[in-house]
């Protein structure tokens, strides 16, 4: 927790329904006296995404739609950061198929 605040996070989501968020520092003690019990805790598991975007556009865009990155040859993305956005949705099929798809437009244009 502390990690995150000296990384400047505003606040830091705990998801324990006794203390569903921290929102400075000095309030990291908090988790220390929390209960450990079923049903205590909302757990899941985040899929980042959407971090190197590919389009057209350089100007909002990382890498063209095969995942070359824009201005570099012989430099290219293949994995969940080229989705313009979330999917809102488990990602693990559609960035195989996406990785797939970019290698084998690799290979047969090189
Ligand atoms: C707990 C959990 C459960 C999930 N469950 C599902 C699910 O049920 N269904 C689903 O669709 N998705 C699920 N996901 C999401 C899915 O696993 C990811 O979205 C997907 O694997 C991301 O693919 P990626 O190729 O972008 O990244 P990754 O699979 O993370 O691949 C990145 C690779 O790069 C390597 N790497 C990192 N740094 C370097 C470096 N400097 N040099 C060389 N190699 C490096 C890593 O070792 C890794 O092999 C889950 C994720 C988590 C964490």
């Amino acid at each position: 927790m502390k990690l995150y605040f000296a990384a400047g996070a505003k606040q830091v989501c705990v998801n324990h329904i006794d203390v569903p968020l921290l929102e400075d520092e000095r309030q990291v003690h908090r988790i220390d006296r929390l209960r450990i019990e079923p049903n205590c805790m909302a757990l899941f598991a985040p899929h980042q995404m959407s971090s190197c975007r590919m389009g057209f556009d350089p100007h909002i865009s990382v890498t063209d739609a095969y995942g070359k990155i824009h201005g570099m040859e012989n430099l290219y993305i293949a994995d969940a950061s080229l989705f313009p956005t979330s999917l809102g949705s488990n990602p693990q099929l559609t960035i195989m198929a996406l990785a797939t798809r970019n290698a084998e437009f690799l290979l047969s244009n090189n």
